[in-house]
């Protein structure tokens, strides 16, 4: 049996697993890796149509090793349950898998090394949709892009032999700090879902 149809074979939860772990002895990123509790890989159905990809782990999810689960998480909740969905149906995770020190934006160079990574575990779990929340997770698929432009438009993405929509949103913590923003935000949100419904 050759390697190829031993990864075919393996469930879509042993394959980030095994990424999981190869993050961690490969040493990605480690300055942020040495002062986080734990990476935070991801959470949800390892099988779904939709992927929310964040920033970063805050302090809860670097406590918890669960994406979005303070303050933005229970805004997203929220968002997801206007829209018809649950965190139980979609895939939730971030480009940086570590918090980064006093939650300060990921840098350039750590989106970059886990860039690879990233394409990886969508390539495993091969969503029909990818929904990116907040500028600095649009940027990595559409560098130069504005959020106040494209935020809920979507665009066709081919990677290798996957294709997805990626559909640029605002991250939630906008709202929390502009209550203005939370209509745009659900208005996204819904608009979102009839996107990704359209796919199916
Ligand atoms: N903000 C993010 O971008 N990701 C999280 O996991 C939590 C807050």
């Amino acid at each position: 049996m050759g390697l190829d149809c031993y990864t075919y074979r393996m469930s879509h939860s042993s394959q980030l697993l095994e990424l999981q772990q190869e993050i961690i002895s490969k040493q990605i990123c480690s300055e942020l890796a040495d002062q986080a509790s734990q990476l935070v890989m991801g959470d949800g159905n390892e099988n779904a149509d939709i992927v929310f990809i964040g920033e970063a782990p805050g302090k809860k999810e670097d406590e918890t090793g669960l994406p979005f689960v303070g303050a933005s998480g229970r805004f997203l909740n929220q968002m997801l349950e206007v829209a018809e969905m649950s965190r139980e149906d979609v895939y939730i995770t971030n480009i940086v898998k570590y918090r980064p020190p006093d939650n300060r934006d990921p840098s350039v160079e750590e989106k970059r090394e886990f860039w690879p990574y990233l394409m990886r575990q969508l390539g495993i779990i091969d969503p029909k949709v990818v929904i990116t929340l907040g500028r600095h997770s649009m940027e990595c698929f559409m560098p130069g892009a504005k959020i106040s432009e494209r935020h809920g438009v979507a665009k066709k993405i081919t990677y290798q032999d996957h294709e997805f929509l990626l559909i640029p949103l605002y991250h939630p913590a906008a709202a929390l700090y502009n209550g203005s923003m939370r209509q745009t935000l659900i208005d996204d949100f819904v608009a979102a879902k009839a996107l990704a419904d359209a796919e199916k």
